[in-house]
């Protein structure tokens, strides 16, 4: 029996009896990340990395049983032993590491190699078999430097602000949010925020991680109080009737999805920036190379495609169903269907 397998619960290590990122109620759960497709609710007991702790008891209740080890440290459940290690996609955000009878798997979680200045960044992590992301595995998604996207939103920013327009950008609560409350130019004007955004950036300043001064966005302040400012939203409060109360202003959605044609025009919004945070199609090779792997299971997105691909340049490389749903870059159908065009 292989150390780790895929059931319709999750990925499963029947040694240890416990499952990673499991999507029906289990007894024991190892999370890897906050993200609602991975952190889900109704698991007897959940072991997570210390940094990811305080997220998901926001998300899932203070009830839950939880347990956090520090990245790097190695607890054992009936001989197999486990680790987390920095997956550098969200603050807390995890691959973890399981070894038993000198055998080796890393499930990835998801992952980015760029640093966004909030994360762990990802760390490398030598393996026979590798389980991977593949959310933008395809040659057609290739990610700019963070300062050049940064710059981007900034320039827009600027010229809406000398235009008398608010700027309105649609960012995941968990991660793409703070990421760009941290980086863009505190200096062109205020930084507002969504009460879901809001509440996440509580959460990790109570935790110790810094995230910039933000105002929470009151309906009952006074409409000039917005003028020149950045607000940050969730991507379904824009063109909802919660931003229509801002009147003159330019919209904008940041994702890894702006770089396909149409979903600048799906999202309705003015600009889209492409930030991602995931693994763009050269990283997703360079880390599956870098971990040493002959074996390598692919999970999220172009499983099929990119495990094709995989084959074709040596790899034993297998596509596997998951039913990750959740908040963060998931794609609908006819998205998927339009990028393969
Ligand atoms: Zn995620
Ligand atoms: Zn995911």
């Amino acid at each position: 029996m292989p150390l780790l397998e895929f059931t319709n619960k999750g990925i499963y290590c029947d040694q240890a009896q416990v499952y990673i990122d499991p999507w029906h109620p289990v007894k024991k759960a190892l999370i890897t990340h906050g993200h609602s497709d991975h952190a889900t609710s109704g698991h007897r007991q959940y072991i997570a990395s210390a940094l990811s702790v305080p997220i998901i008891k926001y998300r899932l209740g203070s009830h839950i049983q939880i347990q956090g080890y520090p990245y790097g440290e190695t607890f054992s459940i009936n001989g197999v032993k486990f680790s987390f290690h920095p997956a550098g996609h969200i603050v807390g955000s995890a691959q973890i590491r399981v070894e038993y009878k000198g055998e080796i798997w890393v499930a990835s979680g998801d992952y980015k190699r760029s640093e966004d200045g909030l994360s762990t960044p990802f760390e490398v992590v030598k393996c026979h078999t590798f389980i991977t992301e593949s959310t933008f595995g395809l040659p057609a998604f290739t990610w700019k430097s963070q300062f050049e996207i940064i710059n981007e939103i900034n320039a827009w920013w600027q010229k809406n602000k000398e235009e008398g327009k608010i700027s309105i950008i649609g960012a995941y609560a968990l991660g793409k949010a703070q990421r760009i409350i941290n980086n863009v130019d505190g200096s062109i004007g205020k930084i507002f925020t969504h009460g879901a955004i809001e509440n996440t950036n509580e959460v990790l300043r109570r935790q110790g991680v810094a995230i910039a001064p933000t105002i929470k966005v009151d309906q009952y302040q006074a409409k000039d109080a917005y003028n020149g400012g950045l607000v940050i939203a969730t991507p379904s409060a824009i063109n909802s009737s919660w931003s229509r109360k801002f009147k003159s202003q330019s919209s904008a959605n940041a994702s890894g999805w702006m770089s396909l044609r149409g979903a600048r025009r799906r999202r309705s919004v003015d600009r889209g920036f492409i930030m991602s945070d995931h693994a763009d199609w050269q990283e997703l090779l360079d880390t599956i190379k870098e971990t040493g792997a002959s074996t390598v299971y692919v999970t999220h997105g172009y499983t099929d495609i990119f495990s094709k691909y995989l084959r074709e340049i040596g790899y034993d490389a297998h596509a596997v169903k998951t039913e990750y749903n959740g908040d963060e870059e998931v794609l609908s159908e006819d998205m998927l269907a339009e990028t393969v065009e």
